[in-house]
């Protein structure tokens, strides 16, 4: 098969060559709707596999439904999916923040929550968005978590895997790393960010209650971070090889014709509201 090379080349979930020319880079890559729900898919898949293993992670230092409470919360974001197609890598971003707000309880649901929908609202409706755009999406997602927990580095949180991923992503922007080199830096960083949380005291949370015995254990929110990033990594290389894994259904662009144009991101009967939306 011959991709078209003109301005629908944009369209594809990813594009390694320069599909426009006007930008700085020679490789420019343009991550699209279908690129955010192909993560988010993975997202889901991957708790699903690793739902044991949060629950065994939040059963030493927490009250253990980590892995439930997820797993309940990207299989709602599935159903989501189905229901309300989203047209745009933000709605990707903050149906996904919106539902798990409305499926997740504890602390977990409100902070995946809302850095999902402040990435989301980062993105500003474009069609589609580089590795910059993608990489200050994630920086705005680290600054809402670190509001809304008041966490600090150190203090055995998620924000210990989200902040070194995103300092590491910010860099390979600036050093115009690939997308595939630059996600999978991240994604190391996340998961060392996590392994480190292992000696670290918890300051912040339900295990903060244990005081020094919270020393030794991973924290699960750290470790589902790790996961997120993990499946952010794995979608762009996918993707690179020629494997879009976005065989998540009902992709609804049918028969444009390349014009991308329609901002609205209200039009048709599935607004993609983002208010609370329960689809049980
Ligand atoms: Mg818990």
């Amino acid at each position: 098969m011959n991709p078209p090379d003109g301005p629908d080349a944009r369209f594809d979930s990813v594009s390694f060559d320069d599909a426009s020319s006007d930008t700085a880079s020679s490789d420019t890559v343009l991550f699209d709707t279908a690129f955010f729900r192909a993560w988010i898919t993975r997202v889901a898949d991957a708790v699903e596999a690793e739902r044991e293993h949060l629950t065994a992670l939040d059963s030493a230092i927490g009250d253990g439904d980590h892995g439930a409470n997820l797993s309940r919360g990207f299989a709602a974001v599935m159903r989501t999916f189905d229901v309300s197609s989203p047209r745009t890598p933000a709605t990707v971003l903050v149906l996904t923040g919106t539902t798990l707000i409305s499926k997740v309880g504890g602390a977990s649901g409100p902070l995946y929550g809302t850095a999902f929908r402040r990435a989301g609202q980062a993105l500003n409706d474009a069609p589609d968005v580089d590795l910059a755009g993608l990489a200050g999406a994630l920086g705005a997602a680290l600054a809402a978590v670190r509001k809304l927990g008041a966490a600090h580095d150190g203090d055995k949180t998620m924000v210990d895997a989200l902040a070194p991923a995103v300092e590491t992503l910010d860099k390979a922007v600036l050093a115009g790393a690939s997308p595939r080199d630059a996600l999978t830096a991240a994604a190391a960083a996340a998961e060392a960010g996590a392994e480190a949380t292992i000696p670290m005291q918890a300051h912040k949370g339900r295990a903060s209650y244990l005081g020094p015995r919270s020393v030794g254990h991973k924290d699960p929110g750290a470790a589902s971070t790790a996961l997120i990033l993990a499946a952010l990594r794995d979608t762009a290389v996918a993707i690179e090889g020629g494997h879009s894994g976005a065989d998540a259904g009902g992709d609804t662009r049918s028969g444009d014709g390349g014009e991308h144009d329609d901002g609205d991101d209200t039009s048709g009967d599935d607004t993609g509201s983002d208010s609370t939306d329960h689809v049980a």
